[in-house]
């Protein structure tokens, strides 16, 4: 019989974070798969679990997936965690559950923390549809690229973003996003836990004088006020003037343009109202 692979999600800061079934699968196994042994050990130690650890990293995915498959054949049933949250969500573990699903060996689901559902499920801010982004590039031509790519967005966007990132990330996004709303989830289930939200440069503001630790989910919420930036305005300014010098009425134009850039009619007449 072959083995099974387990997708065990582990804490996010809290060691309690941690489901029965994520700590019976942990206990049975015969391998846990994980990246930093100094961190597993940890939660390994606080439920006393002696079941024995390998490291899989995104530096040793590839040549530890083929070794993983070998031992899932013969019968090995074994568990992939990663530091916190639910491995493969902006964590290693894909190529692995790629190749084992190839393989027709179970992969089985332990749900449990992720900090961006937890970040999502506190903020008040996300209803129904979002795009998860994830970390953005350590290139700034290529972060610039993917953050103007969302212009056209009406759903919030969420990213994970490390420690030492988040003020320059705030600058950025606000020469892009100068209106934008945004709420910031640092510290989840760790004492520290905080929650802001706010107009980006009002945030940036406040954290001015401040140094921002830890771990960090970033939301940006692009609905139709919010996400409006100085670009779009003039876009839509010029898109005005264009139909107008067509002769067409501005109830016209307000219809074809709430339609085009997901605005409502009052912004368009503002809009229109205030550069007449
Ligand atoms: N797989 C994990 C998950 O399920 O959320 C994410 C791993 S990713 C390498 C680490 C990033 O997740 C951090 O940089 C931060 O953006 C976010 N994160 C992890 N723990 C967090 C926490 N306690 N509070 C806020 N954000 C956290």
């Amino acid at each position: 019989m072959k083995g099974s692979l387990y997708i065990v999600s582990t804490p996010i800061g809290n060691l309690e974070d941690i489901t029965l079934r994520a700590l019976r699968i942990l206990k049975e196994v015969n391998l846990i798969l994980c990246e930093d042994k100094r961190v597993t050990i940890k939660l390994l130690n606080k439920y006393e679990i002696k079941t024995k650890l390998i490291s899989y990293h995104k530096f040793n995915e590839r040549s530890q997936t083929e070794e993983v498959i070998k031992e899932l054949k013969n019968g090995t049933n074994i568990a992939l965690v990663s530091d916190a949250g639910t491995p493969i969500i902006s964590d290693p573990g894909f190529e692995l559950v790629k190749e084992v699903r190839e393989n027709n060996i179970k992969v089985i689901a332990i749900p449990g923390p992720c900090a961006l559902t937890s970040a999502i499920s506190v903020s008040g801010k996300v209803k129904n549809d979002f795009l998860f982004i994830g970390f953005l590039s350590d290139e700034k031509n290529k972060r610039t690229e993917k953050l103007k790519s969302l212009k056209d967005r009406s759903e919030s966007v969420l990213l994970y973003v490390g420690p030492h990132d988040l003020k320059k990330y705030l600058k950025e996004i606000s020469d892009i996003y100068p209106d934008i709303e945004i709420f910031i989830c640092r510290e989840l289930t760790k004492i520290y836990e905080e929650f802001i939200s706010g107009k980006i440069k009002d945030i940036i503001e406040k954290l001015k004088d401040k140094e921002v630790k830890g771990e960090v989910v970033l939301g940006l919420i692009f609905n139709q006020e919010a996400g409006l930036t100085e670009i779009t305005d003039k876009e839509v300014l010029d898109s005005i003037n264009k139909l107008t010098n067509k002769g067409l009425s501005l109830k016209e134009i307000a219809k074809i343009l709430s339609n085009e850039y997901n605005l409502s009619g009052n912004k368009i007449y503002n809009l229109y109202i205030k550069n007449k």
